[in-house]
This record gives C-alpha cells, structure tokens and sequence, in this order.
C-alpha cells in the first residue's frame, strides 16, 4: 500500500531524508527539486513504513487507501513522476553541516522578518553551537505570508506555522515582534549590535496593471484582497464591492486560484478557519456568483500548478469550467491541460469558475467604476477586476535595490553595493527579496540554506563586520518580545 503525496505538500524536503528507501522525488540535491510543483512517492518502491507522513509538517502524506475523492488525482500524480526511471541513491544525500571557524564569542545574527525564508535562516544557524538569533518583525504576528498569505481554506498548509513555532521556540532565538527596521532601527544599528544582518522581507507589493482604466473603482489588487480576507493589520479596513454577478481575475497564478475560490466557495465552510471576521461577514452578503480567471497565454503556459487546480476542481459546491474553444490546438501530453481538458462541460447549476486563455487585456471598462473589460478578442462585464499578475519586493531603507526586478541585488545572498559591486559587510538576503516572487514555502529552506552558507564562509574568512555590542534590552529594538503562538 504506498504512500502518496498530496496537494498541501510544501516542498520542503522533510519527508525525503526520513525515507529508508529514497523513493521520495525529486530530492533537494536534484536540479529539478527548486521547479518541482511537488514531491512524488513512487509506488513501486515505496516499503509503507510511515516515516514520511511523520516527517511532513503539513500532513500532505496519506496512505493511498485514506485518500479522499478529491485526492484520488494524487495517485496517478505521483506514479506518473516515477514513469521515466531516474538513478538514485541508496539514500538521499544530506546536506553537509555548516564548518565554522571559532571565535571568541558566540555568532549574533539578526534576521529582518518572519516568514518562512527567516525561520528557515534561524534554524540554520542555530545548528551552529552558542550562535544566537534576533528575529525583527514589524508585525504583531509572526511568519509574514503563512499567517498572511496561506488562503484559510488551506487548513492543511497553514500547519507549516507549526514548525515555525519549534523553530521559534529554540532558547537562542529572540523574536522581536513590532519593530520595523528604518523607522525603529537602522540597518547600521543592527550591524553595531550584530555580527551579520539578513533581510527575509519578502515581496509586499504587487505588481501594477498598465492599462487604461486600471485605477477605476472596482479594481484591487489580489495582494490586497489576500491580506484582507486573513486579517493583515495593514488591510483590515478595505471594502471590495461584491455585489454584482461576475468578478475577473487577471494572472492565473495559484493566488489567482486562490482569490477565486474565496470568492465563489460556500462561506460557511470557512466560518471555522482563520478568516478575517469581516470578510466573512462580506462573502456572506456577496452577490458574486461567477469568477473568470483570465490567462494571457495558452493553457500549456498556465502558472498555476496542477496540485491546485487538482485541489481547485474538486471545490464542494463551486463548478470549474474551460470553454472548448479555449483549449483548442493544446496536444501535447500535459497533465495540466488534459485536467482542464475534464472540466470542459455543459451548463451545470452553482457557482462557478470559468478559466479563460489567450486574451490579452486591452482596457477596462467604465466610468465611475469597473463594467468590464475590453479584450483583443471579446469583452467580458464584470463589477469587480482583482489583478493577481504576482508581488513585488519594496527597497529596504539603507539598502541598493534593483528596480526593474525589484530585488536587493547579491550573489548567493550576499548584497551587492550597486556602483562597485561588491558585497556589503555583513549584508544578506534571502527568500523573494533575494530571488523575486516564484517558489514554494519549501523552496526557501535551500534559498536560506545557501545564504547562510555565504555567510559563514564570510565569518570564517573575516569578512563580517566589527560587531560593537550587544542588543539593547530594553531599547528601540526589544520593544515587544514576547510571541503569541499561532496554535
Ligand atoms: P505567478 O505564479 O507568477 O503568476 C502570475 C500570473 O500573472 C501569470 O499568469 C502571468 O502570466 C500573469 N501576468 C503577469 N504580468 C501580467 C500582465 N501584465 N498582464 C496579464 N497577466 C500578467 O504569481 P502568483 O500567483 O502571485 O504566485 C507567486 C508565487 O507564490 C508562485 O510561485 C506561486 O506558485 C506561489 N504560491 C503558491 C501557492 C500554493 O502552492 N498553494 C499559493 C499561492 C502562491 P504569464 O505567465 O503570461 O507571465
């Protein structure tokens, strides 16, 4: 009876050093494992012992005979990887431990930020005797996109605040919640009081649309509506309108999916998860019965990842359609497009999801708020438009930034002074600040694993800065540290 991997899997890797027989891919060494849009137990080898199930954070392993109907997919997902046979180890190779050179006193590093890039940097150097962690939050609540990003529904996912927690709880790590860095604390501040400094802070804008009408009333980003509907402190007086027929969704990413699942799902079935009681209040009293999710390129180009849409077309109550039309001349065998290729199907009642290809959006429509929008080849009408094109990382004060990707430039996380081009003492990156917004939650454990690499190749050559002393206890920076538990 083989184990099987299923769509809450974060792609951390856990699961693949606690497998005795390494039929779990592709493993984190593999070039493949940083695209992955999951890991795969392979039925033919798999010895059903269980120990993945134990090592996966978020409970997406189940033994095949404990899926539900919705999982079934997941079957034949994780089969199909193993078709083409790939060499493998006996065992997963194990990353090296971190060789540090001694110094007279214990490593202190601050990390700006608390998502999963930043627990994942702690836990790394905490694997470092005696080094200690300062973790700089602006926030009331730790863990930036899993508390603020994960949608409520993906009960299972937000289960990765769980590990955060273990990491958090290490005795070495201070969490230093309510503190923003350039406002409270400079960067040159932290580096008297640290030995290195690195910034997890993510992508907190979203990227703009650039036509016309984008600024009418009626249109808001999926950044926005994400961080309302999971009561980002910054979002929690924002109002969509959601009282007409038909919302649009710009982009198809898997935030796009998620936006509009929100926006058709039976709203009692999120009244027992984390959602915002405000959002809740809205979706019960929203007229919105249609979403359309627009893709401006061909459905072989979809960016979400077929875990969700896997997850998206079994969605109690909501009715998931393509028109035929849409999907005409996809051939090739993708396991994406043949899935979209079973939601092509008549008028059935419910809400519903319609997910459209190949239009590229022209203008939208209205006067004093949205109507519609004017595609090349058609116009749809809509009262509301979320645009879901992807986030954007915003300049760090004190730091270069690189405007047209909007990252902090480095090379292996270590930053980049922009006119010399050399590194900046003691400066790094890690997470979508470093590498821009795409991944996993999993994808930044190695991302934050190579950072702290650089950096202690750095402490080990001399090449961190002159440490002056010790955090203030009581100062600008520890304004708050005690640290709520999310669970
Ligand atoms: P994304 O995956 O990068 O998708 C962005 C979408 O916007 C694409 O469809 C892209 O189309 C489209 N787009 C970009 N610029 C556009 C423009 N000017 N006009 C029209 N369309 C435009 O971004 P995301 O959905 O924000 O996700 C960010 C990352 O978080 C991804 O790695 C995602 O997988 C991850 N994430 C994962 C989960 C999960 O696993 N459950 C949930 C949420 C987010 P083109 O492809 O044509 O450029």
């Amino acid at each position: 009876m083989p184990h099987v991997v299923t769509q809450s899997c974060v792609g951390d890797g856990s699961c693949v050093h606690a497998c005795p027989v390494n039929c779990i891919q592709p493993t984190p060494d593999d070039p493949a494992f940083e695209l992955a849009e999951m890991l795969h137990v392979d039925p033919a080898t798999c010895v059903d012992c269980g120990a993945c199930v134990s090592a996966c954070p978020v409970d997406a392993i189940k033994p095949h005979s404990r899926l539900d109907p919705g999982e079934r997919a997941f079957l034949a997902i994780n089969a199909g990887y193993h078709r083409v046979p790939r060499a493998r180890p006996l065992l997963a190779p194990v990353r090296p431990p971190l060789r540090v050179r001694r110094s007279a006193r214990p490593l202190r590093v601050a990390i700006v930020g608390s998502g999963p890039a930043a627990m994942y940097a702690a836990e790394e150097i905490l694997t470092i005797a005696d080094a200690r962690v300062d973790v700089y939050e602006r926030l009331p609540v730790p863990f930036g996109l899993v508390h603020a990003g994960i949608a409520p529904d993906h009960r299972r996912t937000r289960r990765i605040a769980r590990r955060l927690d273990a990491i958090a709880a290490d005795p070495r790590l201070r969490m230093r919640l309510g503190v923003e860095i350039g406002t409270d604390v400079t960067h040159d501040q932290l580096l008297d009081t640290h030995d290195a400094v690195i910034y997890a802070v993510g992508a907190a804008a979203d990227r703009r649309l650039e036509v016309p009408g984008a600024a009418l009333p009626g249109v808001a980003s999926a950044t926005q509506l994400v961080a309302w509907y999971n009561g980002h402190p910054d979002h929690a007086d924002r109002r969509f309108d959601l009282a007409h027929r038909r919302a649009v969704v710009i982009g198809n990413g898997n935030v796009a999916l998620d936006v509009a699942r929100i926006l058709t799902v039976d709203p009692e079935t999120l009244a027992d998860t984390d959602i915002a009681p405000a959002a809740l209040a809205a979706l019960r009293a929203s007229q919105v019965e249609e979403v359309v999710v627009v893709g401006r390129r061909g459905p072989q180009e979809s960016a979400f990842t077929l875990p969700e849409l896997v997850g998206l077309s079994a969605t109690p109550g909501v009715v998931v359609t393509v028109p035929a039309a849409d999907l005409a001349g996809t051939s090739a065998a993708d396991p994406k497009v043949d899935l979209l290729r079973t939601l092509v199907a008549g008028d059935r009642p419910g809400r519903r999801i319609t997910l459209r290809y190949g239009l590229s959006l022209e203008r939208v429509l209205g006067e004093e708020a949205v109507t519609g929008l004017r595609f090349d080849r058609e116009t749809i009408d809509a009262g509301l438009v979320i645009t879901s094109i992807g986030y954007r990382g915003m300049p760090v004060a004190g730091l270069p930034y690189d405007e047209a990707t909007g990252t902090i430039p480095n090379a292996d996380g270590r930053v980049l002074d922009l006119t010399t081009g050399a590194p900046l003492p003691g400066t790094y990156v890690v997470g979508w600040i470093k590498r821009g917004p795409t991944g996993f939650i999993g994808t930044n454990k190695s991302c934050s694993q190579d950072t702290v690499l650089a950096m202690v190749e750095d402490h080990n050559a001399g090449r961190l800065g002159a440490r002056r002393d010790q955090p203030a206890s009581n100062g600008p920076s520890s304004r708050r540290e005690s640290m709520p538990s999310l669970r």
